[in-house]
């Protein structure tokens, strides 16, 4: 009898050992964020006044803070959370020192068709600048905002002005908070009527980019106000620094997103809606230039910025950590992943949709 009861027990515990529940995806972007860094930490040769733009009196303390003699130490001290978690509870893809590449499948390497690439599954020919038209397609956070148990539980929060445009608030009628940009008139959150307030006083990076921190704080809002099962986190002050030519600022903002990520996992781990049960996959939209000059810059005429990386972490993803030797992973991959996490099949709703990364998800899933 009593074995019986064992082994009722263990078939009925196995299934969700294996496939553990995955309700609540957060998917987390940092635009422009270079592979090269994710990986090897700071750069040595960037951290000067004319390659990085680093002011002389700066040079010191930075140098202090990010570097160390082996790309692993350098990293932690980039993205210490990210370092301490993910080859733990997750996978990372995209060091080519370890024969795994992360690419975008889209020709143009700059943040409207690879976001459209992101969050439709598949590369536009026809999306070629940042133009904020609203987006033909249909992204995977529009029709998950159509399927059963997903009404009103779809957002998201960027740094990006065009971000409206990309989710297609006209027609998708997703929630889309983005910086720098005044709020609907009628009845708002007081939380988000603080943040614009202070986004009206300070002045933003350049127009339509404001700081990070107010992407953060709006997450949190959306998060208690909504409880999103699917919420995009779209952060943008390493590329706005990038292209300032100030490393100093770039590193810091790498930093401080890692920051970010760690206290809104933190925050869900206490909340019943969230704990145990969400997934984050974190991706960029492009890669960078290589060199002294051009590390700034991405787009066509800039070679290997379409090199990129890809991470995920929590339930639902075996935890494989760093991958070595992987096929080739594209951008457009992360629609499919999303959905898969959640068990919905978004290349069976959207035909030539990519499929999920193979190896990550948990059997089940
Ligand atoms: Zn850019």
């Amino acid at each position: 009898m009593k074995s019986l009861l064992t082994v009722f027990l263990l078939a009925a515990a196995l299934p969700a050992a294996a496939a553990p529940a995955v309700r609540n995806v957060i998917l987390v972007t940092i635009d422009g964020l270079r592979w090269q860094e994710v990986f090897g930490g700071a750069d040595a040769a960037l951290i000067d006044k004319d390659n990085g733009g680093v002011p002389e009196g700066a040079q010191a303390a930075l140098k202090r803070e990010f570097l160390a003699a082996t790309p692993e130490e350098r990293r932690a001290r980039l993205m210490p959370f990210f370092w301490s978690t993910v080859p733990a509870a997750g996978q990372v893809f995209g060091n080519r020192a370890r024969d795994s590449r992360v690419e975008v499948a889209n020709a143009e390497n700059i943040s409207y068709p690879g976001y459209n690439e992101l969050l439709t599954g598949r590369a536009d020919p026809l999306i070629t600048s940042n133009t904020p038209i609203p987006n033909p397609n249909v992204t995977v956070l529009e029709w998950l905002h159509g399927r059963p148990g997903y009404a009103d539980r779809v957002a998201a929060v960027a740094q990006w002005r065009v971000f409206t445009s990309i989710m297609n608030v006209g027609r998708s009628r997703l929630p889309v908070w983005v910086t720098d940009s005044p709020l609907p008139a009628g009845p708002v959150s007081p939380r988000l009527r603080e943040l614009e307030r202070w986004m009206t006083d300070i002045p933003p990076i350049a127009a339509g980019e404001h700081f990070d921190a107010f992407v953060y704080e709006s997450a949190l809002d959306h998060i208690a106000r909504l409880k999103p099962r699917v919420l995009l986190v779209a952060f943008g002050e390493p590329d706005s620094w990038a292209h300032a030519r100030r490393y100093d600022r770039y590193l810091q903002a790498a930093q401080r997103c890692d920051r970010f990520v760690r206290q809104l996992w933190e925050h869900l781990q206490s909340l019943p809606e969230y704990r145990g049960t969400t997934a984050v996959v974190i991706s960029p939209d492009h890669g960078r230039g290589t060199e002294c000059h051009d590390w700034t810059s991405h787009g066509k005429k800039i070679p290997r910025s379409e090199e990129t990386w890809l991470a995920a972490f929590g339930p639902g993803i075996v935890p494989r950590g760093e991958r070595e030797g992987t096929p080739l992973v594209v951008q457009a991959q992360v629609a499919a992943t999303v959905a898969a996490l959640l068990g919905e099949d978004w290349p069976a709703a959207s035909p030539g949709a990519a499929p999920p990364v193979p190896g990550l998800l948990a059997p089940g899933r």
